[in-house]
C-alpha cells in the first residue's frame, strides 16, 4: 500500500430532522452572525429555508439571507454576497442547497476573510489563500460532495472559465444531511447527482499508482455498485428513504478522499466537462456521462488490466482477455448511464454536434493552450482532449 495523508474534518449530522439542529450546533461552533446562501428557490418552496430561519431566530442568532445562486455558480453573485457579508460582519457562512450553493458559500467565506482581495485572484492563484471563516452546509441533493470536499468550482462569466479551487480551507466545519430534503428532486437531478458521485470515485480508481490497495479498491467498487442500485430505485420511487440515505452518504464518502488514499486524482473527465459547462451551461453530472465512455475508450489500453478489474467488480465480467473485459466494462457503463436517462454523447447534452473549430477551442481551453496535461491515468494533451470530444460528438 502506498503512503497517504487523509483528512476529512467535517462534522456530519445525518438523518431525519438533521436541519433542526442548525442553531444548536452553529452556536456551539461560535457562530453569531450567519450569512445564509441559497439557490433558485427550491428551498423556499419546500419550506426548508423558513424552518432554518425560525430555528436561528428562536435561538437568538443573527442572520442575513442571500438567494439566487445558479447551477454552474457565477463569481458575480459571490462578489455581491462577500460585500454584504463584510457589511454585516458575518462570522459564519451557511450554504443551504446543492453543490452550486455550497461552492459559492465557500468562496463567500474566503472573500469575507480576505476583504482586500478579489475572490477570482484567489481562484486563479494570483493570491494564495491562508484564512477563511467557518462554513456550514444543509445539503438538499446528493451529488457534488461539496459538503465535505476540499474543492469548490466557480464560473467567471466575464472570462468564460469554469475553474476549481482545491484547498483544505474549503472543508466545511459542519454539514447537515437529511435524505428527506432530497425527496423533491426532479428525476434528471437524481441521475446527474448519482453520476457525479460515481465519477468522484471512478476518477480516483483509474490511477497511475501501481501499489495495490485492496481495501480502497473494494470500498470504491462497493460505493459505485451501491450508487447504481440506489439511483435505479430512486427513479422508480424518489421518496425511498433508505435508497436516498445510501446515495447521500455515498456522495459524501466519494468526494471525501476516502476512495483516493494516496493515489493520484485523475479528474480529467471533470476538467473536460467543465469546459462544456462553461461554454454551454450544461449540467455538471451530464457532462461527465457524455464524455466518460469516450475518455475510457481513449485511455483503457494504457492499463487494460485495471479496466478489466473494474468490469469484473462492477458488472461481473469475468470472461475474455483484459482487453475484451475492459471494453465490455466500458460498454456496460455506457448502457447503465443510458438506463438512468443520462447522455453518453455531446448531442445528448442538448448542444447539437459542435463543429471542428469549437472542439479545438474546447481542447485548447481545457489544456491552457496545450501547456498543461490533464489527469494522471494517462495524461492528456490538447490532441487527446480533442480526440475525446470528437469521439463523443454524435
Ligand atoms: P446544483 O447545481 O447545486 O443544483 C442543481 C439543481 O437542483 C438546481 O436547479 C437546484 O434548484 C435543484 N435542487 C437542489 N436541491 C433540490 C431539491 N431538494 N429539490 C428540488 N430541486 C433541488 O447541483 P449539484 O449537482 O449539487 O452541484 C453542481 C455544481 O457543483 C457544479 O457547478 C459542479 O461543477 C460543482 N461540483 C463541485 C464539487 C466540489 O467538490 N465542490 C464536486 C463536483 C461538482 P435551486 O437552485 O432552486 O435550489
Ligand atoms: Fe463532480
Amino acid at each position: 500500500m502506498q503512503s497517504f495523508t487523509f483528512q476529512s474534518p467535517t462534522e456530519i449530522i445525518f438523518g431525519r430532522g438533521a436541519e433542526d439542529r442548525v442553531a444548536e450546533r452553529l452556536r456551539a461552533r461560535g457562530a453569531s452572525r450567519i450569512l445564509i446562501l441559497y439557490g433558485g428557490g427550491s428551498v423556499v418552496e419546500s419550506g426548508l429555508l423558513s424552518r432554518i430561519e425560525k430555528n436561528l431566530t428562536s435561538a437568538g442568532l443573527a442572520f442575513l439571507v442571500i438567494g439566487g445562486v445558479r447551477p454552474n455558480p457565477r463569481v458575480s453573485l459571490v462578489r455581491e454576497a462577500i460585500r454584504e457579508g463584510i457589511a454585516a460582519q458575518a462570522n459564519f457562512v451557511l450554504g443551504v442547497g446543492g453543490g452550486s450553493v455550497i461552492d459559492s458559500a465557500k468562496a463567500v467565506a474566503h472573500g469575507i476573510a480576505n476583504p482586500t482581495v478579489d475572490i477570482w485572484d484567489i481562484w486563479t492563484h494570483k493570491v494564495e489563500i491562508e484564512q477563511t471563516i467557518p462554513i456550514g452546509t444543509v445539503l438538499t441533493i446528493p451529488a457534488a460532495g461539496s459538503e465535505v470536499s476540499d474543492s469548490a468550482v466557480l464560473t467567471n462569466e466575464d472570462t468564460g472559465r469554469k475553474l476549481g479551487l482545491n484547498t483544505p480551507l474549503n472543508r466545511p466545519l459542519i454539514s447537515f444531511l437529511n435524505p428527506e430534503l432530497a425527496f423533491t428532486l426532479p428525476r434528471a437531478q437524481i441521475s446527474a447527482g448519482a453520476a457525479d458521485i460515481m465519477m468522484h470515485t471512478m476518477e480516483r480508481y483509474f490511477t497511475n499508482v501501481k501499489e495495490p490497495n485492496v481495501f480502497t479498491d473494494r470500498v470504491a467498487e462497493a460505493l459505485i455498485r451501491t450508487v447504481m442500485e440506489c439511483a435505479e430505485r430512486l427513479l422508480i420511487s424518489r421518496k425511498d428513504y433508505d435508497a436516498m440515505s445510501e446515495l447521500m452518504w455515498c456522495g459524501s464518502v466519494s468526494h471525501s478522499g476516502f476512495t483516493e488514499l494516496g493515489r493520484c486524482k485523475d479528474f480529467s473527465v471533470h476538467k473536460l466537462g467543465h469546459e462544456l459547462s462553461a461554454r454551454f451551461d450544461s449540467t455538471h453530472g451530464a457532462t461527465l456521462t457524455a464524455l466518460w465512455p469516450s475518455w475510457a475508450r481513449h485511455v483503457y489500453k494504457y492499463d487494460a488490466a485495471r479496466f478489466a478489474q473494474f468490469a469484473a467488480a462492477i458488472f461481473g465480467v469475468n470472461a475474455g482477455t483484459d482487453e475484451e473485459r475492459a471494453r465490455a466494462g466500458i460498454r456496460h457503463m455506457e448502457e447503465f448511464f443510458t438506463s438512468i436517462e443520462m447522455p453518453t454523447s455531446l448531442a445528448g447534452l442538448g448542444i447539437g454536434t459542435p463543429g471542428k473549430g469549437t472542439i479545438e477551442e474546447l481542447a485548447r481551453a481545457a489544456t491552457a493552450n496545450d501547456t498543461i496535461r490533464l489527469g494522471c491515468f494517462h495524461p492528456l494533451n490538447a490532441a487527446d482532449a480533442a480526440a475525446i470530444y470528437t469521439a463523443a460528438n454524435h
